[in-house]
């Protein structure tokens, strides 16, 4: 049985505001879970009503197949860790790792005992003496992440704790977030808007938008199987690139290119017959030249970047804007006009109404 289960979740505020609407989902003992999403979609609003610090308004919420709607947050056994980092600034790290246990009338040696355990995962033995304003952004943080797991939960929420760190922080914290979570072994719930989190840290991701779950699947899953575009476009750094254009004789035109839907959607492609559909592509599923077994396009260069071990190459595609991921040895001169090439495994047609995967 799952141990976390969400049903039909809605949150409708006070002021009639409609936050989510029918969030479903089964967590796993042990799993960890990332929210993802644009600013505003749900994601808070739903961790929050995991946590009980918002009524649902509407659905069960499950602990271990128990009904928990109405349980308190100390019922329901979670930990939190919010975007600040809310340290006791006048209490040595040492006391703000103990607070908790300490209001709970917990045993000194026990204390002592947890406190240097949790202090030894993340680093912090050293600082144990020290107030917080003598931390640097990544220790505070630390010292956040270990008041929450040195009280042993079932649950761990996590509400962009890294979003105040900087890039070379954030990475850091990311891979000790997930080893401490394998430490743990506790249900853990992500929510950040940043997707190479969620890539990166999850076991699954919950895609989110405008208070709708859009998907809900592995890192691969939603990354080779997005359902619709949002997701295709929100999961991948650049984004994946999309073209609209109409079916005629099966066929879409690129420029000088006539490209032959059928190869992608088989007999299907009679369905959307002078419709129009969006033809999209990953910037690093292309290869440069025109290659067997895939769908040949034209451009020109409007603009390279170098990042490094690999490069950005921006396309005008006959007036459509592209992005292409080349290796540093491929990049094209400016004003140039391409060809480049995508196996047909590598494209994705959408409905361009319904903005669904066809
Ligand atoms: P962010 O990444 O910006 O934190 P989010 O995905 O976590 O965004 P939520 O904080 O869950 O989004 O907010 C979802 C929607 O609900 C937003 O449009 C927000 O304005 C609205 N909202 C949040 N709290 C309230 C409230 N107390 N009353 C009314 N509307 C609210």
């Amino acid at each position: 049985m799952a141990y976390l289960t969400l049903k039909n979740i809605n949150k409708i505020y006070p002021n009639g505001f409609h936050a989510v609407h029918d969030f479903n989902l089964e967590a796993e003992r042990g799993e960890f879970i990332v929210f993802v999403g644009p600013s505003g979609c749900g994601k808070s609003t739903t961790l929050r009503m995991i946590a009980g610090l918002e009524d649902i308004s509407k659905g069960d919420f499950l602990i271990d197949g128990e009904l928990a709607n109405n349980w308190g947050p100390r019922e329901r056994e979670v930990a939190m860790v919010f975007q600040s980092y809310a340290l006791y600034p006048n209490m040595s790290v040492y006391d703000n790792l103990a607070f908790g246990l300490n209001l709970q009338g917990v045993d000194e040696d026990v204390i002592e005992e947890r406190v240097q355990k949790t202090a030894k995962i993340l680093g912090l033995t050293e600082y144990l003496d020290r107030m917080p304003r003598a931390l640097s952004g990544g220790q505070r943080q630390r010292v956040a992440v270990g008041r929450s797991i040195i009280r042993k939960v079932g649950i761990f929420l996590m509400d962009e704790p890294l979003s105040n760190l900087d890039a070379k922080q954030r990475v850091t914290m990311r891979s000790e977030i997930t080893q401490i979570h394998r430490e743990t072994g506790a249900t853990t719930i992500y929510v950040t808007h940043d997707q190479t989190e969620a890539m990166t840290m999850a076991d699954r991701i919950v895609v989110m938008k405008n208070g709708y779950v859009q998907q809900v699947g592995t890192p691969k899953e939603v990354y080779f199987n997005p359902v619709n575009m949002f997701v295709a476009g929100f999961i991948g750094e650049p984004p994946m690139n999309f073209i609209t254009r109409k079916v005629e004789k099966g066929c879409i035109t690129i420029g000088q290119h006539s490209l032959d839907l059928s190869k992608k959607l088989g007999e299907r492609v009679s369905e959307y017959e002078g419709k129009d559909i969006v033809f999209g592509f990953r910037p690093e599923a292309i290869a440069l030249g025109e290659k067997a077994d895939a769908y040949v396009v034209s451009g020109t260069v409007e603009l390279t970047e170098m990042l490094g071990d690999n490069a950005n190459v921006y396309v005008d595609v006959d007036g459509d804007k592209s992005i292409l991921k080349v290796t540093p040895h491929e990049i094209p001169d400016m004003d140039s006009d391409i060809a480049f090439s995508i196996p047909y495994e590598g494209v994705y047609i959408f409905d361009a109404e319904t903005e669904n995967v066809i």
